[in-house]
């Protein structure tokens, strides 16, 4: 079992690793393997923050001294997708697959960042190829102005063999996708550009540019995830019957913090302090980090914006519309926000909260100390009205 299956256990390779090794998933979970609890947290991260990697730092695989066992990283998967099996839920194997693709779409992100400085990565690391032709789009994406790329693998572990990558430089690079991949792998819903009206179709083929090959990416990755579950399984016998203080666990947190009726007022002077340097931030158009969006936008759907409001209230920030709408849209169901944002001890520990004034005593999470805040306040107006942009939840 190497490195990269850990960081990308969803891959053949790694299931084939996984099955070479004759490990016996229900014994692991029998005798309480670190897997296993990897494997709750795994889920419970994912249904509630988005994200599968460890509260205690990203595993990236790395050398001595990496927090992670590999071994225990990589069977944690096999095992979280049990324990998601066992939820019962459609939502949450959604949403689970979602997550796993978020970061892994990361992990790609940085990955091919780190393609054209070898010397600067320690780490095991998959190229563009690899992940082309781990999803069979080898023949389907090549860059605009060549063929399509030959599979060329560094030497990142089992994968393949040795070459010489086309060079990549993020943001710069476009390719071009084969239609039917295209339609496959993208939705009219992320918005206009993505309509393929408005595309430039030319030899059957589509122009992308970096971030929306990695969109589509995630895409593939989402329909790898959710391949086979929910599995079958006995409920109260065996892998379940062992699990079920888990299970339990998880349905309990899913039902203090999920489907939290929206506060539905929007007063930006209120908003908690990570929040506001949050927005501050995108308005002197610094680029925000996957957890800081993903905690502003759980924060956004989560006081009863619609994804146009929210569109709306970053017009002019650095935040795209694309991005708003794919994250408001997979935050949200006609229930409200499925995603709480995550609580002010996880904020503090990705540096976006700084305890100002020690409100972390005044509320949990930044939601409920806005809650607080406006249930306080003699007089509150709602910045939709204002600007004349609410817009109904039902076509929001
Ligand atoms: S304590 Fe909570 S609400 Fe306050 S700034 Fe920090 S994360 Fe935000």
């Amino acid at each position: 079992m190497d490195a990269i299956h850990a960081r990308y256990p969803f891959f053949e390779a790694a299931r084939e690793a996984v099955a070479a090794a004759s490990v016996s998933l229900p014994e692991l979970i029998a005798t309480d393997a670190p897997a296993v609890e990897r494997a709750r947290e795994r889920v419970e991260r994912a249904l509630l923050e988005g994200t599968v990697k460890s509260e205690s730092g990203p595993f990236e695989g790395g050398g001595a001294g990496s927090a992670y066992d590999v071994r225990a990283e990589l069977l944690s998967y096999p095992i979280a997708r049990i324990l998601v099996s066992l939820l019962d839920s459609t939502p949450a194997i959604e949403k689970y697959a979602a997550a796993e693709a978020a970061t892994a779409v990361e992990r790609f992100r940085s990955d091919l960042a780190a393609d054209d400085d070898l010397r600067s990565v320690s780490r095991p690391t998959v190229d563009l190829d690899d992940v082309l032709a781990e999803f069979d789009l080898t023949g389907a994406v090549r860059p605009a102005n060549g063929s399509p790329t030959t599979s060329t693998v560094r030497s990142t572990g089992s994968t393949g063999s040795t070459g010489g990558s086309a060079a990549f430089t993020p943001g710069r690079d476009r390719y071009r996708m084969a239609v039917g991949a295209y339609l496959r792998l993208t939705s009219p819903s992320w918005g206009p550009s993505w309509r393929l009206v408005n595309r430039e179709l030319s030899d059957g083929e589509v122009p992308l540019d970096h971030d929306e090959l990695l969109e589509a990416l995630t895409v593939a990755v989402e329909e790898r995830v959710r391949e086979g579950l929910p599995f079958e399984l006995e409920a109260g016998e065996g892998i379940a019957a062992d699990l079920e203080s888990r299970v339990d666990d998880l349905k309990r947190l899913l039902s203090e913090r999920s489907y939290v009726d929206p506060i539905d007022v929007v007063a930006p002077d209120l908003f908690p302090p990570c929040m506001t340097n949050l927005i501050e931030k995108t308005e002197r158009d610094v680029d925000l980090t996957d957890p800081e969006s993903f905690a502003l936008m759980a924060f956004l759907v989560g006081i009863g914006m619609t994804p146009d409001e929210v569109v709306a209230f970053c017009a002019d920030t650095s935040l795209d519309v694309e991005g708003i709408r794919y994250q408001t849209a997979y935050l949200r169901d006609d229930r409200g926000t499925q995603y709480p944002p995550p609580t002010c001890e996880t904020l503090s520990n990705y540096g976006i909260c700084h305890n100002e004034e020690n409100h972390m005593q005044v509320a949990a999470d930044p939601l409920t100390y806005y809650e607080k805040q406006v249930a306080e306040a003699d007089d509150v107006t709602d910045w939709r009205e204002e600007h004349d942009v609410r817009v109904d939840s039902e076509t929001g």
